[in-house]
């Protein structure tokens, strides 16, 4: 069994690095010169050597026996053999002529004779030995017969120097480089995309992915359906086109990307491009959100030859993710808006509305709650508690609705003069309390002092419509010093102290006993 060495896969013969233009141009010649031979097997369209070197001997002799002919039949011997030695040597070739009647008598004779074994083999004419009747008027009257110089046999300038091996090689030379220079024209014209059977079209045509396939010069060797569908302008015969030529695919950019195209970069230095984000803009549709991949093509020796380009559609995607993020944000905005209505609501459930202050719920557990710290922290706390005198005249004197904005005036008073620390409440219809953690009585007396100034000096202007009379508030202090145990008991010491002040005349303010003790 005979080994031969091993071929690659899919390949029927070695490529020798040919172009393919190259090696069908050989084709196509070896196919002409092989259909040349055939036709020379069948019908001898080829002269060979011999026919075309019996041609021109026989033809020597056919005029030869022609001038003999007059020669003879002039009688003129000398003339006769003048000329057979003038052939013999202007053709070098030629060995011997000699000249026979038509009964076999040697007329005369000239030039090397061939042997007699020669002249046995030479009965008939061939090659090297030709006769040729002569004729007299219509009657033969003998023959001239003629040996040559045995044509040699081989010898590649002789064999090259047959008109038939000529007519071969510029045959076959020319038909090559014609072929060739055609072809190497024609494949200009030709449309790439057939190198692509149908099947294989139809098999792309199925993904759902977009995709091309690309030449080396970027020409569009196929695009699928997916990508097609991808935009109004890619709805034509797009087999190759070059991609430069489709505007709407390089105008979509985005943020960030390399300005270069993938397939670009694929085809120049052979770069794998693998999910690059490319969006489209398309006519009265949104944005085509696409990722591009892109890989090379390569050949045998590694060679770019093209790229075949990916585009995955994640419009959809994109969209669900856009709609996702805004219904987050209104769900972000809703949660706001509840938080701020709930703390409106905390806000009002804590809150007299009439005056903005705490209302008593809301006193009670703040004021418990700084109540203890300052105990356990052994700090100074202190209560004040404040009521408008002779608030009942003011409802009597100008309506309800004045002894509000009374109300109100003093309230808004009461609650520009404290800390933000310190929590005040309407304790009752115009009564206030506040607590003022860590300050001490001669602090607390202070700000009550303060705010009862403030009272008396503008809370009258500051009712609106109706001119009223002087409005008043009488004040009562005491301190967790005096010894309280409860909030409520530090409350009832300053309301004892606020009954003084009414007690004396009212529009004062009076420092609980204990404390003055
Ligand atoms: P004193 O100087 O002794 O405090 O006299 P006074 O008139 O302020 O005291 P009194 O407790 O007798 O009067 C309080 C009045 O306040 C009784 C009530 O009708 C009135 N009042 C209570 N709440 C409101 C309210 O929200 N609006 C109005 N306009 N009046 C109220
Ligand atoms: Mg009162
Ligand atoms: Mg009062």
């Amino acid at each position: 069994m005979s080994s031969l060495p091993a071929r690659p896969a899919g390949r029927l013969w070695p490529r020798w690095g040919m172009r393919p233009v190259t090696r069908i141009s050989l084709g196509l010649t070896a196919l002409l010169i092989s259909l040349l031979l055939v036709a020379d097997l069948v019908l001898g369209v080829v002269p060979g050597h011999g026919q075309y070197e019996r041609m021109l001997r026989k033809r020597v002799a056919e005029n030869l026996a022609v001038q003999l002919t007059s020669l003879l039949q002039s009688g003129d011997h000398a003339a006769l053999g003048k000329t057979i030695q003038q052939v013999l040597a202007r053709n070098a070739e030629v060995r011997s002529i000699s000249v026979h009647r038509h009964d076999g008598a040697l007329v005369m004779q000239r030039g090397e004779l061939p042997s007699l074994a020669e002249r046995s083999q030479q009965q008939a004419s061939d090659l090297n030995h030709l006769r040729v009747p002569i004729l007299a008027g219509r009657q033969l009257w003998g023959e001239v017969e003629m040996t040559f110089v045995p044509l040699a046999s081989g010898g590649l300038r002789q064999w090259l120097a047959q008109p038939g091996v000529q007519l071969l090689v510029v045959l076959g030379l020319g038909g090559f480089l014609l072929s060739h220079a055609y072809l190497s024209r024609a494949m200009q014209y030709l449309n790439p995309s057939a190198t692509i059977p149908d099947r294989v079209r139809r098999a792309y045509d199925n993904l759902t992915e977009g995709l091309l396939i690309l030449d080396q010069q970027a020409r569009i060797v196929l695009a699928n359906a997916a990508f097609r569908r991808m935009h109004p302008a890619a709805q034509v015969d797009l087999n190759g086109q070059p991609i430069q030529s489709l505007r709407w695919l390089l105008n979509g950019r985005d943020e960030g990307q390399p300005e270069v195209p993938p397939w670009e970069r694929t085809l120049h230095s052979a770069e794998n491009v693998t999910d690059e984000v490319l969006r489209l803009p398309r006519p009265g549709e949104p944005d085509l959100h696409l990722l591009v991949t892109s890989a090379p093509v390569v050949d045998d020796r590694g060679k770019v030859r093209g790229c075949m380009v990916s585009f995955n559609d994640e419009t959809a995607l994109h969209r669900s993710h856009a709609d996702l993020r805004q219904a987050l944000a209104e769900v972000e905005h809703a949660k706001a808006e509840v938080d701020a209505k709930n703390q409106e609501l905390q806000r009002l459930a804590s809150r007299d509305p009439m005056t903005g202050c705490y209302n008593r719920r809301a006193f009670f557990e703040a004021a418990e709650v700084a109540f203890e710290a300052a105990r356990a922290a052994h700090s100074g706390l202190c209560c004040i508690m404040s009521d408008i005198d002779h608030f009942k005249s003011f409802n009597d004197t100008y309506g309800h609705a004045v002894g509000d904005q009374v109300i109100q005036v003093v309230a808004r008073a009461l609650t520009g003069g404290i800390r933000p620390t310190d929590i005040l409440c309407r304790y009752g219809g115009e009564e206030f309390c506040i607590v003022l953690p860590g300050s001490t009585p001669a602090v607390a007396a202070e700000v009550a002092e303060r705010l009862r100034a403030e009272i008396e000096s503008h809370a009258q202007s500051a009712i609106r419509g109706t001119q009223v009379r002087r409005i008043t508030s009488s004040f009562g202090v005491a301190s967790l010093l005096t010894g309280a145990k409860t909030l409520k008991e530090l409350i009832d010491h300053a309301d004892q102290a606020l009954y003084r002040s009414k007690e004396s005349g009212r529009n004062r303010v009076t420092v609980h006993e204990r404390e003055l003790a």
